[in-house]
């Protein structure tokens, strides 16, 4: 079989991910990793990945099919994205929602100038979330759309949490309102504050000798990360943070509540519940790499989103063999 050449750029959570998910599917070859940092220095979690600095990658072209770009989106992917993209087909999960329409026409443009196609912003949410929102409103037009996010850990808010004087580590979790879910999947459509859709909790190491009121205190009432929400503040040792909160779990659901024809009402949940964050990511990552390679085979080149891309080719499988076992 001949197999899909790929590479990884940028070498954290989710390039790890990756490295870990291509392993489980045998159409993928990994090249190598590409990294800002010095190659020598880097080691790949399965042992065996030649690492290569960034600035290499064009001599790349041609023996690497597909480049799946790990890079933070604050700043990396804005700038690799389309850089990238003028000489590789690529994937990424670019997931600032408010920008992704200026970031695809940059990738857009590049990736038409030079017959590359790249799949942009997908994931879980951006991605699947996105897939399930639009299905669900395609098939009831009339109705309300939610998503809650969680039990899972937001990076942005425990980055927040973290910057607080006399606070030497914590994480937070992002949590759905039980009551919120249950009204919702009963079918009464409430209008939910924020407040009423999420919790916050937060784990946190204070320094020896810091005033955990006022860390609490400071917490509860930050503006735009805290407090709009009911958030409970726990107070951990070092230890248990590193044994407990080490891992990334996140996950939520995708609900629409409609009605069809003669006032029936129909609901539609989609749920991911995730142990690993950055794991999940770079598994959907290479289904939609194998994507980008096949629309790229048959011509369709520019930037593409996950409506854009039909299901069958994320699969390994044939059209028969689909239809066979899972039609
Ligand atoms: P990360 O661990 O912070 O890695 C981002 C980049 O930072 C890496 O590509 C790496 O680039 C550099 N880096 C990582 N570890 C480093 C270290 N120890 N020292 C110096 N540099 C280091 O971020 P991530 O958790 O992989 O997440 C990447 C992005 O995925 C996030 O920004 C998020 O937007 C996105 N994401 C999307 C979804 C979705 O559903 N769409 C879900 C989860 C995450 P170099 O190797 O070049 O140095």
């Amino acid at each position: 079989m001949e197999k899909i050449r790929v590479g990884i750029v940028g070498y954290g959570n989710l390039g790890k991910g990756v490295e870990l998910a291509l392993q489980q599917s045998p159409d993928f070859e990994l090249t190598g990793i590409f990294t800002r940092r010095a190659p020598e220095t880097m080691q790949s979690v399965t042992g065996n990945v030649p690492f290569f600095h960034i600035d290499t990658a064009k001599d790349y072209v041609g023996k690497i099919d597909v480049m799946i770009l790990c890079g933070g989106s604050a700043t990396d992917i804005p700038e690799q994205g389309p850089h990238f993209a003028a000489m590789f087909n690529t994937v990424d999960s670019y997931d600032t929602h408010a920008k992704i329409p200026e970031y695809h026409a940059s990738v857009d443009e590049k990736a038409k100038q030079n017959g590359n196609t790249s799949v942009i912003s997908t994931g879980w949410d951006p991605g699947l979330f996105s897939l399930n929102r639009m299905i669900a409103e395609a098939i009831l037009p009339v109705g309300k759309e939610y998503t809650f996010w969680g039990k899972g850990v937001s990076q942005g808010h425990s980055d927040a949490i973290r910057r607080i004087e006399g606070v030497k580590g914590g994480v937070q979790y992002t949590i759905p309102m039980e009551s919120a879910l249950e009204r919702v999947r009963a079918g009464e459509d409430p209008e939910l504050s924020t407040r009423e859709k999420h919790m916050r909790e937060c784990f946190v190491v204070a320094e020896d000798g810091a005033d955990k009121d006022k860390i609490a205190e400071t917490i509860k009432t930050m503006p735009n990360y805290f407090d709009e929400y009911e958030t409970v503040v726990h107070f951990i040792s070092e230890d248990e943070l590193k044994t407990e909160h080490a891992r990334m779990p996140h996950g939520g659901f995708v609900i629409r509540s409609g009605k069809s024809g003669r006032d029936s009402k129909q609901i539609i949940e989609f749920s991911l519940k995730l142990q690993s964050n950055p794991e999940f990511t770079a598994s959907v990552l290479v289904a939609y790499a194998r994507a980008a390679y096949r629309l790229n085979k048959e011509g369709q080149s520019g930037a593409k989103t996950v409506f854009d891309v039909a299901p069958a080719y994320l699969s390994p499988k044939s059209t028969a063999q689909l239809m066979k076992e899972l039609l």
